[in-house]
This record gives C-alpha cells, sequence and structure tokens, in this order.
C-alpha cells in the first residue's frame, strides 16, 4: 500500500502543526498517519487513493455515514447558502432543542455549545453553581474533554492532573473513583458528601476500552447522588443519539440523570455539543441564571441543521435498527474469531460500537484498572497496521470506540470479520 502523498503531507504538517495534527489521537499511528481525501459512504478513501471501510466515523459523530441522504445534505447546503451565521437566534436551533428534549427523558431545556469538551466546561460550572459546591467525582478512564476539571488522574485520595499545565489546586477539586465500584463511590461521599457538586460519569465509558456499567451501577449513583444532594451528570457525548436510540442511554439504562452532555452525532458532523437537563437547574444559566455561559457559534444554524435532519432521518428511517443489528453480527463474528484464535482478549461494546480489548481477566473488563492490562504495543504497532493493509481503518488506538453507520452494509462487515481473522 503506497502512502507518499500522505507521508508528503504530514511532513509539511510537522512544521506548522504541534505533531503534525490537530487533535492528539489523531497522531497515534506511527510512523505517521494517512490524509484523507474524501469519504464515500461507510468508506474512506486517503490521499494516495487507497480505499478503506470506516469504523472511525469522525469519532462517533457519522451516525448517518460519508454520503448524507439528500434530506439532510440539502438542510446543509441551504442554510449555508443563507449566510453563516449571525450572533441573533434563529428557528432551527428551536427546532432541534425542541427534537432533544422530545426524545430524551431527562431534558426539559437545552444549551447548545460547539465541542463536548465545551459541554462538560457549562455543565460542571452550572452543577457547581446550582448546589453551591466545588467537588466533581469522576471515573478513572472516563473521558469528558480537554479541560481542567477533568484531566485529572489518582484516586478520591490524591487527585492529580493528567496533562502539564493544570495546577494542582484545579486537581483537587475532582475525585476520581473506579467505575463500577460501590464502594470507593461510597466512601468518597462519606468523606466529602457535604461538597460534592456531582457525579460525572459515561453512562458506559467509551474512550477507555468500552467498558459497562454492572446491573445496578447507575441507579446506585442515582440513589447516591439523591440522598448526598449532589447532581447525577451523564456524559452523553458518545452514547447520545448512538446507544439507545433517540432516548439515549439514559433510556437505555432507565435511570434518568439530572444534567446530560451531548456532542457527536447531536451536530451530524459539524462541531457540537448541549447541555440538557430540567428547567429548575438549566434557569440558573446565564442569561436566565447567573451562572455564565456564551459562545459566539453557540448554535450555528449549519450545525443545527445538520444535527435536526440527521435525527429526524434516522427517526423516519430505522436507521438505529441498521447499525445496531450490524454492530451486533460484528460482535458476534469477532467473539467466534477471538474465541478461535485470541481466548485471552475480549469483545465490548453496545448498539452500534464495537472494540477487541486485547486482555481479559476471565471476565470482560469492568474498570479502567482491567483495560490498562491490556497489550497495547501489540495492537498499535502490529495490529492496526495490519488492518490498515487489509483496508479497514480502525480507532487510532487500543482504547477508543469504533462505530457502524448506516451507511455500513452486511458485505462490509464481512470484509472486516475476514481481515480480523487474518490479522488476530
Ligand atoms: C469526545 C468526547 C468528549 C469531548 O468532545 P469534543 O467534541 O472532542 O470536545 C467528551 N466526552 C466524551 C464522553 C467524549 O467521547
Amino acid at each position: 500500500m503506497n502512502h507518499d502523498e500522505s507521508r508528503a503531507m504530514y511532513d509539511r504538517a510537522l512544521s506548522v502543526m504541534p505533531g503534525g495534527v490537530n487533535s492528539a489521537v489523531r497522531a497515534a499511528i506511527e510512523p505517521y498517519p494517512f490524509f484523507v481525501r474524501k469519504g464515500d459512504g461507510g468508506h474512506v478513501i486517503d490521499a494516495d487513493g487507497n480505499r478503506y471501510v470506516d469504523w472511525v466515523m469522525g469519532l462517533g459523530p457519522l451516525l448517518l455515514g460519508h454520503d448524507l441522504p439528500e434530506q439532510v445534505r440539502s438542510a446543509i447546503q441551504r442554510t449555508a447558502s443563507e449566510g453563516p451565521m449571525y450572533g441573533a437566534p434563529t428557528e432551527v436551533e428551536v427546532d432541534l432543542a425542541e427534537f432533544v428534549a422530545r426524545h430524551v427523558p431527562s431534558v426539559e431545556q437545552v444549551r447548545f455549545v460547539n465541542s463536548g469538551t465545551e459541554a462538560t466546561v457549562s455543565a460542571i460550572r452550572l452543577a457547581r453553581g446550582y448546589t453551591g459546591r466545588n467537588k466533581i467525582v469522576v471515573m478513572q478512564g472516563g473521558y469528558h474533554g480537554a479541560q481542567e476539571s477533568t484531566l485529572v488522574e489518582g484516586d478520591a485520595e490524591n487527585p492529580r492532573p493528567s496533562s502539564a499545565g493544570i495546577p494542582q489546586s484545579f486537581a483537587e477539586h475532582t475525585l476520581p473513583v473506579p467505575f463500577n465500584d460501590r464502594e470507593a463511590m461510597t466512601e468518597v461521599f462519606a468523606e466529602h458528601g457535604e461538597d460534592v457538586a456531582a457525579v460525572l460519569t459515561e453512562p458506559i465509558l467509551g474512550n477507555y476500552g468500552i467498558v459497562h456499567p454492572e446491573e445496578g451501577y447507575h441507579e446506585f449513583l442515582r440513589e447516591i447522588t439523591d440522598e448526598h444532594g449532589a447532581l447525577l451528570v451523564f456524559d452523553e457525548v458518545i452514547t447520545g443519539f448512538r446507544v439507545g436510540g433517540l432516548g439515549c442511554a439514559q433510556g437505555h439504562f432507565g435511570v434518568t440523570p439530572d444534567l446530560t452532555t451531548f456532542g457527536k452525532v447531536v451536530g451530524g458532523g459539524f462541531p457540537v455539543g448541549a447541555v440538557g437537563g430540567s428547567a429548575e437547574i438549566m434557569e440558573n444559566l446565564a442569561p436566565a441564571g447567573d451562572v455564565f455561559q456564551a459562545g459566539t457559534f453557540s448554535g450555528h444554524p449549519v450545525t443545527m441543521a445538520a444535527g435536526l435532519e440527521t435525527l429526524r432521518y434516522a427517526a423516519e428511517h430505522d436507521v438505529y435498527d441498521h447499525v445496531d443489528r450490524l454492530g451486533e453480527r460484528l460482535r458476534e463474528g469477532l467473539e467466534e474469531i477471538v474465541a478461535d484464535q485470541a481466548p485471552e482478549y475480549t469483545v465490548v461494546g453496545a448498539a452500534s460500537t464495537f472494540k477487541v480489548i486485547f486482555t481479559r481477566d476471565g471476565t470482560p473488563p469492568k474498570n479502567a484498572a482491567d483495560v490498562k492490562k491490556a497489550e497495547t504495543d501489540r495492537w498499535r504497532r502490529i495490529f492496526w497496521e495490519q488492518m490498515k493493509d487489509e483496508g479497514v481503518f480502525l480507532s487510532q488506538n487500543q482504547f477508543e470506540a469504533q462505530f457502524v453507520s448506516a451507511a455500513h452494509t452486511g458485505e462490509d462487515v464481512d470484509r472486516t470479520l475476514e481481515a480480523y481473522e487474518a490479522t488476530l
């Protein structure tokens, strides 16, 4: 497989962009990533003309794949052609907010922002403002974007920044605990209960393996937060409009958080984030309340049109049936291959997400410590590249989820399973 054009582009990029990319994970591929020329249905074509079955799908946003259906494409083009944005409200913002509020159990009001990161920043500020408390409990291995309050590692006794550039005095307000560990959570509340503004978690950890909650875990989180007057915040930036269809993961699990963050799918492939919740909490955001939040591009008309028409299309065309069915076929096929060729590995995922984690402990991973034992080097140095050479584009590291889109076909699944069979 020839990558001369990608190599030349990366060489140029290294001179003008740190690490040659605009988001760190894209350069996880060594020695250099391929550059994408264009998408085509469930595939991408790189700068050298190589074609891959694409299970990265923008790292989550592209529920419909690369060729948007006519109703979505024409809404985007019409909106863009009328002028990019205004700094004044537009009807399409109300349309999308109504759609989200109608379908997502916990949501009465929404504030749209421009990224998942911005959504979690705003949700945390809102939770702190609403409760008058400072501390946030997060899950080890959870990801909530590139922001100061959540780039924190260690444990509740000893939290520390996981990135340079974040003061220890910020990290002290964030308490990481193991996912699925009720005892650790109970201890944190025993110690800090009066100071906890919110527990923030992905309903399914999607950026560190794909770790599922044990039966009853979310109900437990709902109870313990209620008991202590803390908010439960579900970060549904990945799972929102992906797992559980239009009702999101909270509908799937039947647990209603106080606040929900969205991103990825809700913008139909354009930059987006959102915070949603009850009117009582949401109305603490400016200008209704005194928690400041604002954004020049927030509720961008082109993004709103893309998100709204994507979700309308999904509602009208059995999109979730299709992607969930192919997700299940992938996971079942992978289970067979793994049982046969790599019984020490684990197949994970739900709905239209899937991943093979290069470890298991007798049972699937239940927290970040389990996932951490994975054979990352084999995945990165041998496996990813061979899958790429077989024409299959997988997410750029061992830990990020992979996504099925409406554009994928049974043939894409078969080809992918053959590639796993040849490579594992
Ligand atoms: C992707 C992601 C984010 C960050 O969203 P960006 O749009 O990349 O800022 C936050 N939380 C979760 C769960 C995510 O998967």
